[in-house]
């Protein structure tokens, strides 16, 4: 059997191991690049693999979790400043 037209293939066969840390208890957890979120082993709470901008509008740990990404290499600049405008956008109306 031959993958050639299938490049998509090589990542479920060899799937990059991204690594994040739990923003809220610092635990070291490992996603496979096709998971989005995974139960933290540690504290039991789920951690997502790129916050949404939902959850980054109410999450405390917003701030954290966008440093941490950006730090880690797996976004770039714009997309955390991107990203940090959710943050607090509706929390300011309180
Ligand atoms: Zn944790």
């Amino acid at each position: 059997m031959m993958f050639k037209r299938c490049p998509g293939i090589r990542s479920l066969v060899e799937p990059q191991i991204i690594i994040r840390r739990c923003p809220f208890c610092d635990e070291e957890i490992e996603f496979f690049e096709y998971e989005t979120h995974l139960t933290c082993p540690k504290c039991g709470r789920i951690v997502y693999r790129e916050p949404s901008e939902s959850c980054l509008s109410w999450c405390e740990y917003a701030e954290r979790c966008i440093t941490d990404l950006e730090s880690r290499g797996l976004i770039n600049k714009d997309r955390a400043k991107e990203l940090r405008k959710f943050i607090g956008e509706e929390r300011g109306s309180r």
